[in-house]
């Protein structure tokens, strides 16, 4: 297959619905809150009773503006709802409100490693209700679903990424910013595996140097990172298999089954719903002032890519800036732990060894710890006063993260604190020398790679707690 991929193009273009964090629906005054007893908060309007009416939430409208403003897009100054019909069992009125020809947010762009990836358009849209299907959630046997509404009305953006893609790689680096961006500028929780950010991925291969784009498949029920770029890897595949043969990709709809590891077709092009789309009679267009674009702009956080360049211009590696940005409590613990003053080449230091192998061993983030930034703050700055060793600091932060204990109280308690005295060292260091007169001889024959094993005895000795640079100054002048 590798060598046959050379021949192809792949070309990808995300649609990625976001889950829209607010407290109420966008059309009624139910709650969003996830994990409620099911069927708790549906109003007449969530039920689609006859004679009720939309109210638009004015916080989904807010929230749709800084999403658009964060991914480069034009806000236009009027856009407007229509109806897509469609019949389903959790689709209470039989159409969902969404935005059709005058979409939110248009003509956007987001950056994965330089390369810009265009967005056409974000539109905002009522989330559908849950079926739970017999067979699932312990209803094996039974010959029924059941329907949850409490999600029914829920607000979504979706957006719509340009064919822009290249690679299965691209496309999740592109959906990974995605979700940085919405969780930063605190609109959406980006959380794949609950299904506040869905992605659907279509894909298409053309021969290398073509201009026009091949037939796509779209690829729906991916819900990780990892299994979006196996369906496209699975995908690719599978569209130069039938092209090699003579055969011709159809246009259709694929669902991803992440345990078999392969796409299976849902519905062809021939099924494809006609939505019979046409303005929503019951809400009003909407006109969005140049003000009202502007004040929400001021609300705008820090992005991530600004933040990765900002933790870049500490000197701060990109990769490091990245895996930092990457986990948002991390992030924001770092950027606590630096407005507290600390050094962020030490912090940088511990936050990416000690800390992110322990969080990672123990699949949780750092606000699962009790570990806090004032605290971290205190450990660098005993090293920083030669209070403790580095390698002591070492020792201790994963019992701070433990335990919640200050790195002073811990060190007082075991009596870690750093041997500055010289005659204490010298002592030491003459004890490691005397009891290893072989490599003493050696070392002294020009073998000075010998030093760090030196250095390693005394530490031993002293459990680490003495001082390295007198450490290394004593050896050098008792070998000679
Ligand atoms: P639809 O309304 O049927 O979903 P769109 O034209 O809006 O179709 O495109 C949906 C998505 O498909 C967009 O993200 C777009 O970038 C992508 N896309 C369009 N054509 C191709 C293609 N030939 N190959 C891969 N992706 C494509
Ligand atoms: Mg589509």
């Amino acid at each position: 297959m590798e060598s046959l991929r050379d021949k192809y193009e792949v070309v990808i273009g995300l649609e990625v619905h976001a889950q829209l964090k607010t407290k109420s629906k966008i059309f009624a005054p139910d709650s969003t809150e996830f994990g409620s007893e099911q069927n708790t908060h549906i109003s007449a309007i969530t039920l689609g009773m006859p004679g009720v009416l939309p109210v638009l939430n004015k916080e989904v409208v807010n929230m749709g503006i800084l999403t658009g403003l964060a991914l480069n897009c034009t806000i236009p100054p009027r856009c407007k709802f229509d109806r897509k019909q469609y019949f389903y069992p959790d689709l209470p009125k039989g159409y969902q409100i969404s935005q059709y020809d005058e979409p939110i947010c248009v003509n956007g762009y987001l950056e994965i490693k330089g390369k810009k990836i265009g967005i056409t358009r974000a539109h905002l849209e009522e989330d559908a209700g849950k079926l739970v299907h017999a067979g699932a959630a312990g209803l094996a046997g039974s010959s029924y679903s059941l329907v949850d509404l409490n999600r029914a009305g829920t607000p979504l953006l979706e957006i719509v990424s340009e064919p822009d893609m290249r690679s299965s790689e691209e496309a999740r680096m592109y959906m990974e910013e995605l979700r940085n961006i919405v969780r930063y500028i605190g609109v959406c929780d980006g959380n794949l595996e609950e299904g506040s950010m869905r992605c659907d991925a279509n894909i298409s291969i053309m021969p290398k140097g073509a201009k026009e784009f091949g037939t796509r498949a779209e690829i729906k029920n991916v819900n990780s990172f990892s299994a979006l770029q196996r369906a496209i890897e699975y995908e690719i595949d599978r569209q130069i298999e039938i092209v090699e043969e003579g055969g011709k990709v159809v246009q259709e709809t694929r669902l991803w089954d992440d345990n078999a590891r392969e796409t299976r077709s849902m519905r062809g092009k021939e099924d494809a719903h006609d939505y019979r789309y046409f303005p929503e009679p019951d809400l009003m267009p909407l006109e969005i002032s140049r003000e009202w674009v502007e004040n929400i702009r001021k609300t705008m956080s820090e992005l991530p890519g600004q933040k990765r360049e900002r933790y870049m211009g500490l000197g701060l590696s990109e990769y490091d800036a990245s895996v930092i940005v990457e986990q948002m409590p991390l992030a924001m613990f770092f950027d606590k732990v630096l407005e507290l003053g600390a050094t962020p080449k030490i912090a940088v230091n511990f936050i990416m060894g000690e800390i992110a192998a322990y969080l990672k061993e123990e699949k949780i983030e750092i606000t699962d710890t009790k570990l806090t930034p004032e605290n971290l703050v205190e450990l660098i700055q005993l090293i920083e006063k030669a209070v403790i060793s580095n390698n002591i600091g070492k020792q201790i932060i994963i019992d701070m993260m433990k335990d919640g204990e200050k790195a002073s109280a811990i060190v007082e308690k075991r009596g870690l604190s750093q041997i500055t005295d010289e005659g204490a060292i010298k002592e030491i260091v003459q004890k490691v020398v005397d009891a290893n007169a072989p490599q003493v001889e050696a070392y002294r024959n020009g073998k000075t790679q010998l030093l760090g094993f030196f250095v390693g005895q005394v530490m031993k000795e002293t459990k680490g707690r003495a001082n390295p640079q007198t450490v290394n100054a004593l050896l050098k002048e008792i070998l000679g």
